[in-house]
């Protein structure tokens, strides 16, 4: 039989795999393996390459300058990763029109100035509904909006509220809970400035960072047995303190619990079975939270024809289609001479670009947008590189978006333990949800939650 206190972690990303593991880890429990169902470690932290540069597939950001400190941010700096201030602040000077041209700039200010009317209001709604602690009562983003009568209608307006919402929560007003997302902790606690991580080591970087602290045993490599790499979970049978869990592969594991760290998207997939079936409560609140899409389509040119120099690095390009190829950003400060261009899709436009080739993406994109901003000599890309998260079956999207509707109880039954088996990841941390560090503290909370059932277990024992 195995010993009392064994773990099986599903999933080697921030939370699971690397801080629920080192918690446990440092309270001396030891005997946990981690199975992990791609070949690397890291999950959403992961770097990719085009004409030589390193860019990173998914997260990309860290925030600096509030009161507290990112965890993100201090092993960033700590192992002395490339990061680089994102400088937003001259974005209405760079706005353009749908068929070319850009909007002037005292247009672009006062729209911008009711966008920021519409935010205000939005955190004063939020704390108003929050004071209310014994109701549910919340709205959309798009309901605030609509009750300061203050709905984005004109391409400018929705580009602009697509600046400040859905280029954040990769989902649109319609959807996000007002109450869950305003102010957004991430920026309040860690503050508002962003810095772009451009470092040929790539942000993974930093979970490297962390396993090497324990899963490596003083060597340059994380070489630690207990972690199991190519190890895709298709089944997990549990009993009152049991957990057999099995792989694609055949192989077999039991433990006397298990943490889960795969996102709401894997869960929501039925990719995982679970023996017996998870009770229906559970899988309400699994399935009635979101999975947001968020790409980032990197295309690479020959030569330069988009404006540089200091306040270019973004752009957008504002459509009567909402959220149609709409935030631009060039990687000429972080990799001078890289002629990099990348531009930012979310929710149904992602949807939409992972469905169709690439090469009609790229056509899309040059004769709809980039030769009406530049003009139809410039040049065709040499390559394109296309994010798939929504079709990769381990993560099934991007981040975790709080959608309006989904109640402060049914929050708790998202991570609530079921027997012995314990949740984890980034849709598990309800004050970062969807970052880094949502995922960096879910994996310390769980952990600890697992060890308080380990001693409670243990004192029970000696009573
Ligand atoms: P994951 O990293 O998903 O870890 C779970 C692991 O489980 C994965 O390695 C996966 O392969 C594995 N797995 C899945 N299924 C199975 C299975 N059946 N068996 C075994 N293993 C399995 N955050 C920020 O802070 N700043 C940003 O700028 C930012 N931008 C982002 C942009 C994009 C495009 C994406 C995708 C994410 C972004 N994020 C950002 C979010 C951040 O990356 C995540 O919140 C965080 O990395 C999630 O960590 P996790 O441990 O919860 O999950």
């Amino acid at each position: 039989s195995p010993p009392s206190n064994s773990v099986i972690i599903v999933g080697a990303g921030m939370s699971g795999g690397f801080m629920a593991a080192k918690t446990l880890e440092e309270a001396g429990y030891k005997d946990f393996i981690i199975l992990e169902a791609s070949s690397r470690v890291g999950g959403r932290l992961h770097k990719g390459n085009i004409g030589g540069h390193t860019i990173e597939l998914g997260a990309n950001w860290v925030n600096s300058g509030g009161p507290k400190s990112s965890p993100s941010l201090q092993i960033a700096k700590k192992i002395k990763l490339k990061t680089f201030y994102s400088d937003y602040a001259n974005l209405t000077s760079n706005i353009y029109k749908q068929d070319g041209g850009l909007y002037q700039k005292h247009v672009v200010e006062s729209a911008v100035r009711i966008a920021k009317t519409r935010d205000a209001f939005c955190t004063n709604l939020s704390k108003i509904l929050s004071s209310e602690t014994t109701r549910d009562d919340d709205t959309s983003i798009l309901g605030s909006q609509r009750l300061l009568k203050e709905v984005p209608m004109t391409p400018l307006e929705m580009a602009i509220d697509y600046f400040f919402n859905d280029y954040e929560d990769a989902e649109p007003p319609r959807i996000t809970s007002l109450k869950t997302t305003y102010p957004r902790n991430q920026l309040v606690d860690f503050g508002e400035d962003s810095y772009f991580v451009a470092d040929p080591r790539g942000f993974e970087s930093v979970v490297h960072s962390v396993a090497k602290q324990f899963l490596s045993h003083g060597h340059q490599v994380i070489r630690d047995p207990r972690l199991k790499l190519n190890k895709v979970v298709r089944n997990i049978s549990y009993s009152k303190d049991k957990v057999t869990v099995k792989t694609e592969d055949g192989s077999v594991y039991q433990a006397n619990y298990a943490i889960v760290s795969v996102s709401i998207g894997v869960l929501q997939s039925d990719f995982i079975e679970f023996t017996p079936n998870l009770p229906l409560w559970k899988k309400l609140a699994i399935n009635n939270f979101n999975m947001a899409i968020y790409t980032k389509i990197f295309m690479k040119f020959p030569y330069k024809f988009w404006p540089t120099g200091p306040g270019t690095e973004f752009f957008i390009y504002a459509h009567e289609r909402r959220g149609y190829f709409p935030i631009w950003q060039h990687l000429e400060n972080e990799m001078p001479g890289s002629n990099i261009l990348f531009v930012t899709v979310t929710d149904e436009e992602s949807r939409r670009v992972e469905r169709q080739s690439d090469e009609k993406t790229k056509a899309e994109i040059m004769n709809n947008v980039l030769r009406k901003l530049f003009g139809n000599k410039i040049p065709e890309p040499q390559s394109i590189f296309v994010p798939r998260w929504w079709s990769n079956r381990f993560f099934n999207g991007s981040y975790s978006n709080w959608p309006n509707g989904f109640t402060q109880q049914s929050y708790k039954e998202l991570k609530e333990p079921i027997g012995p088996i314990y949740f984890t990841g980034e849709h598990t941390n309800s004050t970062y949800l969807g970052y880094i560090d949502g995922a960096y503290f879910a994996g310390i909370n769980t952990a600890n939650d697992l060890i308080k059932c380990f001693k409670q277990f243990s004192d029970g024992h000696h009573i």
